[in-house]
């Protein structure tokens, strides 16, 4: 019973998604937790911890005999042998130890790289042609998914969202990259989001909280950082791994794979994920200082959201993003640097496209 609560609890909690790297990038969205028809993808985890490979938890109970603890079967009618991880350290002697460090060592040495722009150390073993032919796939299924919704090239949102992206690639040099934007009608959306490859979508929601194209910029700043550091290949190593080690667990413990998947998403998963989010931040606002943006206004744009009364965000620990005051503090403390280079940049001429953001958006209303 407790087993099927809790199956039922986690289905509701993850919902089933079809593709991986579509839930893995659509976790990257810019504004989290304000709209109902996204909050599923964003709580969402791998499918593997949907449908972990979990053991009833009447196996995990213990019956006590003759004053001591026993394990039983899954049926209840006779002792269980002890998990696997008993008999592994029974035989373990200490040059299994050190072999299993060095393959361990040598496997994260190997696996290991720098984010350019920000020094971080990360583990990645997803290439870069693979990332690239799962954005593809997951650029496919989305614009199946919004075919209906997305607005023409020659819409003045449109225009506008073009424009920015623009200005900011010539900042973003990410190899195979093909950069497309996409605008889609939903103004209860206060969202956007990019995949693998460059293929950029922002919903219409978001764009009064942009406010102008520096705010615009930041949105799209963040996005395109994404796609420069690669988050979405680092996520899927990291999910794989996970995903392993939930399952080697739960052989070793002879537990219910929902423990040790849960304990790696809270304690794993959206910690990194909050990382990656606050790392794309940092890069996107000095990228678009480098394009002419000014670069408060992307602290402004998170005021604005923080203001909204109907955004309704839940605690950062239960989130793979950051709390926008702690994005807006983090910001604060970047926002000399940007400054400076905003302003060596010779960006004079950075806000001469306003009216056409105004036209644009009185149009889009
Ligand atoms: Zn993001």
């Amino acid at each position: 019973m407790l087993h099927q609560t809790m199956e039922r609890v986690i289905s509701h909690v993850f919902p089933h998604t079809k593709e991986y790297v579509y839930v893995s990038w659509r976790s990257h969205v810019i504004s989290t937790r304000t709209f109902a028809s996204h909050t599923s993808r964003l709580r969402s985890v791998p499918r593997a911890f949907q449908n972990p490979q979990s053991r009833a938890f009447s196996g995990f109970g213990r019956r006590c005999s003759n004053g001591q603890y026993n394990r039983f079967n899954d049926s209840g009618r006779g002792p269980r042998a002890p998990p696997l991880i008993h008999h592994l350290l029974l035989r373990a002697r200490t040059e299994h130890f050190v072999l299993l460090g060095l393959g361990v060592s040598a496997f994260y040495y190997y696996n290991t790289e720098v984010v350019e722009m920000t020094g971080r150390r990360r583990l990645n073993f997803i290439s870069a042609e693979h990332e690239l032919e799962l954005g593809e796939k997951a650029y496919r299924e989305v614009l199946a998914q919004h075919r209906d919704h997305i607005l023409p090239d020659s819409h003045p949102a449109s225009k506008m969202v073009h424009r920015v992206l623009e200005r900011l690639i010539p900042q973003a040099r990410v190899e195979g990259a093909q950069w497309r934007a996409h605008v889609i009608k939903a103004d209860d959306v206060r969202n956007a989001f990019v995949l693998p490859g460059g293929k950029v979508f922002v919903f219409t929601g978001i764009l009064p909280f942009c406010k102008d194209e520096n705010g615009l910029a930041a949105v799209l700043g963040h996005e395109i950082a994404h796609v420069v550091a690669h988050h979405g290949a680092e996520g899927m190593t990291r999910n794989y791994l996970l995903r392993s080690l939930v399952t080697v667990a739960s052989f070793l413990f002879d537990i219910s794979a929902m423990i040790p998947a849960y304990l790696s998403h809270y304690l794993v998963n959206l910690p990194n994920s909050r990382v990656q989010e606050a790392e794309a931040d940092d890069m996107g606002l000095i990228m678009m200082a480098q394009a002419c943006y000014n670069p408060e206004a992307a602290i402004a744009f998170w005021q604005r959201l923080v203001n909204n009364k109907e955004a309704h965000e839940v605690h950062q620990f239960l989130s793979t993003h950051p709390s926008n005051e702690n994005r807006i503090h983090a910001l604060s403390e970047k926002l000399n640097t940007a400054q400076t280079i905003y302003l060596n940049s010779g960006c004079q001429v950075a806000n001469e496209y306003m009216p056409d953001f105004r036209r644009a958006f009185a149009y889009h209303k």
